[in-house]
């Protein structure tokens, strides 16, 4: 019986994300969370803006390489705001940032992630794309596109 072939898997080629980019807290009060994380905790605040797509206002502080996000919903029909009516504040979701974000979809769609954004999307601080919690053990994970990655031009930013 001829031996038989051995097919091996290819092997797969990719770059670990370099960071965690930040990490988002929901909070009912952007005005009643920045005592704490600006003033006690002393993260330099770096902006705050209206999401009005998501119906979210957002903050972002710097900590090291990395960012802590709050996110406070605008109005009771986002599933931000349904988690925040659900569990309270607390813990919403990690976001790691990867070089080439369109291929890392395509690679973790291949694997059987279950992907919430199946293509990069704008975010305010760069292309993301969210991973479903079911997929993660639990934990909403978002992706952010380095800057000056493919994503940034063919979304349209200026970067
Ligand atoms: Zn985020």
């Amino acid at each position: 019986m001829p031996a038989r072939a051995r097919v091996e898997r290819p092997a797969v080629r990719f770059k670990p994300p370099g960071r965690i980019h930040h990490v988002a807290v929901v909070v009912a009060s952007l005005e009643a969370a920045l005592p704490l994380y600006r003033d006690l905790l002393g993260l330099p605040l770096e902006t705050i803006m209206d999401i009005e797509s998501d119906r979210v206002r957002i903050a972002f502080l710097g900590v090291g390489e990395s960012k802590v996000e709050l996110v406070q919903p605008t109005d009771d029909t986002t599933g931000v705001a349904r988690f925040l009516a659900g569990k309270g504040e607390g813990f919403h979701h990690v976001c790691f940032e990867v070089d080439d974000l369109a291929q890392e979809l395509t690679r973790l769609g291949i694997d059987g992630v279950e992907l919430i954004d199946s293509a990069p999307r704008r975010g305010a601080e760069g292309p993301v794309a969210f991973l479903h919690p079911r997929s993660c053990h639990g934990v909403l994970v978002e992706l952010i596109e380095k800057p000056g990655g493919p994503a940034w031009k063919s979304l349209g930013y200026e970067a």
